[in-house]
């Protein structure tokens, strides 16, 4: 069973200056971008894989150049480890509101093939809704002239439809769409609506609109995406036949019930799919998640069991625990989610140590862009002195004393600026046209560059830096100016003690204990009331007297203890998710354990044709144990490493007993536990050992059906319930 993630540039600035909020590059593409597989170790890292939309490639030209001529595991930003499998597709959601898909069957497997994925789907399109809806789909363009607008459609026509859908549709739709509905393909220049032409009763409309290229009328639309979908498998199925292809493929099934599902189900298998995918379900209730799967599950099944086969199958946009066990017992081999990683920084509850104990990270809030510069200021201070205390806290140190450095500190970066500036500016190193470089010879030169960012805005020193631009040789700034910009610091800073510093330093001398929540607590207070975040109390109250970060032994909350617990930034708060995607792991990994069945190969495996087939003919016993096991990843080891049993067969194999050992300890550093077929034989004692020095515990078996009843046992499921519709 394998958890994806989908990538939606989900990276952290690795050398993140957290006590200054600084970034280790002021230019994007100088800083080490760090991934979620950077920060953990290949035994950690909680995910088993990546899911890359089309749609999400296509955000940016440069990230589809980027991505389509190096390669998901060859791109430097990415730098994908060879270890994390990839699933491809269109991304159905981004464009569920126009008529077709935009992209053609042929274009998405030339864009797999680009990308070098591990995995392509076929090209789905949500039916969205539980019953038949009548649509329609009107192009946003002829909306641009303004003389009618979507809202100036005439009510009897919107009531008449279940849904009115406008979207900007594609320049140009791909091929098959012809077939379908021939007048969009000749829509040139779009011209714009008119008002008369949604007059009258809403048939004659609709009847006027039929030919016209800017209009799709449906009266079931959702038979007729769920058609489509099935379609677009059909087709794409003769061109994988026809072609020769580097990554395997996955079907996209919709559906609005159970029964459409499990008929989809029904028709991709005979069409010779291997890989399915449940699309359309996320968001959808636990209940019927569980209902759909189930479903699927019991077709793949009985075909499974007809065809001496095996079939995967993913579940798409799924993350829910309680569903966990249904969605193993149903078979399903892997699924995908960004909720807990999103939940980081969407709302409350952000920060999670399982799916049912979850806190609020205190915000604390950077001065926002509208206020003016001592306003800014004074927010950048409040924050600071906040946030030395949180760590003060954090490190059982004394908080008073935190707040008095970090004072003098500020103190310092104010009052050695107007020395600096004066025998400064007119240094070359700020003869830049971009302000950005002129930002970083600046925080390259000035000592105090970073704290005067931290603790008097960004503001400030964003606007100092434009001052320093505009110098040149012959002193074109008045000095006057620079004045006004350090006046307004000193209005704010001048004579300021820190918050509450003699509250906390009674406190601190009267318990003689120090960084405990009672002295930290007042300035909490004294923060939300600042801020307006006063509802937020109760919640940081149990998050700053649990300490949470401190149960998790995950790389970020060890490295960097209370810093994921503030809401704040890019850096604090996507590393927050992927503790939260960590803590979700943990929780999927003891339900739905990683299980490898392997059996070792012979010489026979580099015959060519699929892994399978070699099962099958070689290993018949092996395979008739095997083929329907839930859960487990099943394959035949060489000292190649694991060829999972729907892979096509290796050209040459080795079986050199160290290389063995080697790639076999590699290959389970991410299982808990491997069931070994040594019906032939039996597994030398270092190989075990080495196996077992990863985590992972080796079971061997003479007789293939105590394999089996092992795998179910180690899964706790019943072995005869799998059809029985548990
Ligand atoms: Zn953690």
């Amino acid at each position: 069973m394998r958890f994806y993630v989908p990538e939606w540039d989900d990276h952290v600035d690795a050398d993140y200056d957290f006590v200054h909020d600084e970034h280790s590059a002021l230019e994007k593409s100088e800083r080490n971008m760090a991934y979620i597989w950077d920060i953990f170790d290949h035994e950690t890292t909680p995910i088993d894989g990546l899911l890359i939309s089309r749609e999400q490639v296509e955000d940016t030209s440069t990230k589809f150049d980027r991505l389509t001529s190096h390669g998901v595991y060859e791109d430097p930003l990415l730098d994908l480890p060879e270890w994390v499998p990839t699933i491809s597709d269109c991304g159905a959601w981004g464009y569920k509101s126009l008529p077709f898909p935009p992209y053609g069957n042929e274009d998405m497997l030339d864009f797999y093939e680009d990308l070098d994925v591990s995995i392509g789907v076929t090209i789905d399109h949500l039916v969205l809704g539980s019953g038949h809806s009548a649509r329609l789909y009107l192009d946003e363009r002829a909306f641009s002239d303004a003389s009618l607008e979507e809202s100036d459609l005439p009510s009897t026509l919107t009531d008449a439809v279940d849904d009115v859908m406008v979207d900007e549709w594609p320049e140009a739709w791909p091929p098959y769409v012809d077939d379908y509905e021939p007048s969009l393909r000749s829509s040139g220049d779009v011209e714009p609506f008119s008002a008369e032409l949604f007059q009258g009763d809403p048939e004659s409309v609709l009847q006027r609109l039929a030919e016209d290229p800017r209009a799709v009328y449906r009266p079931d639309d959702m038979q007729f995406r769920y058609d489509l979908s099935l379609d677009n498998a059909a087709e794409m199925r003769d061109l994988l036949d026809e072609g020769d292809y580097s990554f395997r493929p996955m079907v996209a099934i919709q559906g609005w019930d159970e029964d459409s599902y499990r008929k989809a189900a029904e028709r991709v298998l005979e069409m010779g799919y291997q890989y399915l995918g449940i699309g359309g379900v996320a968001g959808s209730s636990e209940e019927v998640v569980k209902d759909i799967t189930e479903a699927v599950g019991n077709e793949i099944q009985s075909f499974e069991i007809e065809h001496e086969t095996r079939v995967d199958c993913h579940v798409f946009g799924f993350a829910k625990t309680g569903a966990f066990e249904t969605i193993g017992r149903s078979g399903m081999s892997s699924f995908d989610s960004a909720s807990m990683l999103r939940a980081a920084w969407t709302g409350g509850e952000n920060y999670h140590l399982d799916s049912d104990t979850r806190y609020d990270a205190l915000r604390v809030r950077y001065p926002g862009f509208s206020d003016d510069l001592e306003t800014a200021i004074e927010k950048a201070l409040r924050a600071q002195e906040l946030l030395h205390a949180l760590r003060a806290f954090d490190n059982n140190r004394s908080i008073a004393t935190a707040l008095r450095e970090w004072n003098e500190s500020a103190k310092e970066a104010i009052d050695a600026l107007p020395g600096y500036l004066e025998k400064e500016r007119e240094s070359s190193r700020f003869d830049h046209s971009r302000l950005r470089e002129v930002e970083a010879a600046f925080r390259a030169d000035y000592d105090h560059a970073r704290e005067l960012k931290a603790s008097f805005s960004d503001s400030l020193r964003g606007k100092l830096i434009k001052l320093l631009r505009e110098e040149d040789a012959d002193g074109t700034v008045p000095w006057g100016e620079y004045l006004e910009l350090l006046s307004a610091a000193h209005r704010v800073f001048d004579g300021r003690e820190p918050t509450l510093l003699s509250t906390i330093e009674e406190r601190e001398a009267e318990s003689g204990a120090q960084g405990t929540f009672d002295q930290l607590w007042p300035l909490v207070e004294s923060y939300t009331a600042y801020v307006g975040d006063e509802d937020l109390l109760p919640a940081y109250e149990d998050l700053l007297l649990d300490e949470p970060w401190r149960e998790c032994d995950c790389a970020i909350c060890s490295d960097l203890g209370i810093e994921v617990a503030i809401f704040r930034g890019n850096n604090r708060n996507r590393r927050r998710g992927f503790h939260n995607t960590h803590r979700f792991y943990q929780e999927f990994a003891a339900d739905l354990p990683r299980l490898l069945v392997i059996t070792k190969g012979d010489a026979q495996l580099s015959r060519p044709g699929t892994v399978e087939t070699y099962l099958q003919e070689q290993r018949p016993e092996f395979w008739s144990a095997t083929h329907d096991l839930p859960v487990a990843e099943v394959g035949v080891m060489t000292a190649n490493g694991i060829h999972e049993w729907w892979a096509e067969t290796p050209s040459t194999v080795s079986f050199a007993p160290d290389e063995l050992s080697e790639s076999l300890a590699q290959e389970c550093i991410r299982y808990q536990d491997v069931f070994v077929d040594v019906s032939d034989g039996k597994i030398d004692h270092e190989l075990r050992d080495r196996i077992e020095a990863q985590n992972c515990t080796v079971h061997t078996f003479k007789r293939q059906h105590e394999l089996r009843k092992a795998v179910f046992d180690r899964l706790g499921f019943p072995m005869q319930s799998l059809l029985s519709g548990f």
